[in-house]
């Protein structure tokens, strides 16, 4: 197991690593604490479209806006449809999504900018949380939203060949971290799920990924299987990070829809570059 990239500072887990690398990188993912919505999104909910109170949720992003130091008209959300479309979004794009589902990027699970001051979100509850930025031109960051049918699609080695191909980022500079989310501990999935999973990695390592444990169910590592396809697209495996965090196991800290049969809350991870003077 590797060492636990993200670090809780109050109530929002941090990726150190990626500190030392670039101080004016700031990415993690929020906790379910430290905020004001009641049961069942108790308390940090961050999701718009889960029938909580919108007051509660934009009073819940400021707060965060406060701790990551990144005011909420600096945000840029996506509107996360389990697909695999990517959109490259500037400082034109500014608070997109921030305050209401109606203005987010429209269509898409991943989101990248070259504008600094820029920060991108998604929402999770269980869904594989990955991160994207480049070592030495430090000046693009994404993020990109994997549950399993965006694992399925290969959402995070789009990403990858979109910054290789549109960016030309070399790919030994890109770094990835892949979050907090629902682990193989918890996640029991059908021949369906395998199936287009299986097919997805074809030619990539499988055995790691998934283990039958009766007739037409699988614990699934969503996590692995995603670190398996951007190992694939060539990202150094030195140059990524993993999350041991399982959203089902920490009740304590994060909404899982699993566990709560879907009436829960939502976590949002964040990615953002500052001034450095
Ligand atoms: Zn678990």
């Amino acid at each position: 197991m590797q060492k636990e990239p993200f670090k809780l500072q109050g109530s929002v887990l941090f990726i150190e690593p990626w500190n030392s690398l670039n101080p004016n990188i700031v990415a993690g993912f929020s906790t379910r604490n430290g905020g004001f919505s009641k049961e069942p999104f108790d308390t940090m909910n961050l999701g718009l479209h889960v029938n909580d109170a919108k007051e509660k949720v934009i009073q819940n992003r400021e707060q965060l806006s406060q701790w990551i130091g990144a005011p909420l008209h600096t945000w840029i959300c996506a509107e996360q449809i389990h697909g695999d479309k990517i959109a490259k979004v500037s400082n034109k794009d500014l608070g997109k999504g921030s305050t209401e589902m109606e203005t987010a990027i429209k269509g898409v699970d991943g989101l990248y900018t070259k504008d600094r001051n820029t920060f991108l979100f998604s929402a999770y509850a269980d869904c594989v949380p990955l991160y994207f930025s480049a070592i030495s031109t430090q000046d693009i960051i994404g993020v990109a939203h994997a549950g399993w049918r965006g694992t399925a699609a290969n959402i995070g080695g789009k990403m990858i060949n979109k910054w290789i191909s549109d960016e030309n980022i070399a790919v030994e500079d890109i770094v990835v971290c892949i979050g907090p989310a629902i682990g193989e501990c918890c996640y029991i999935v059908d021949d369906y799920v395998i199936e287009q999973i299986v097919n997805s990695l074809d030619g990539v390592v499988t055995n790691e990924i998934y283990e039958k444990v009766s007739p037409g169910q699988y614990r699934l590592d969503l996590k692995a299987a995603n670190y398996e396809m951007i190992r694939a697209s060539g990202v150094l495996p030195e140059h990524i990070e993993i999350s041991n965090y399982c959203t089902s196991c920490h009740s304590d800290l994060f909404f899982s829809h699993r566990k709560s049969q879907g009436k829960t809350g939502r976590m949002l991870s964040f990615i953002g570059l500052k001034d450095g003077g």
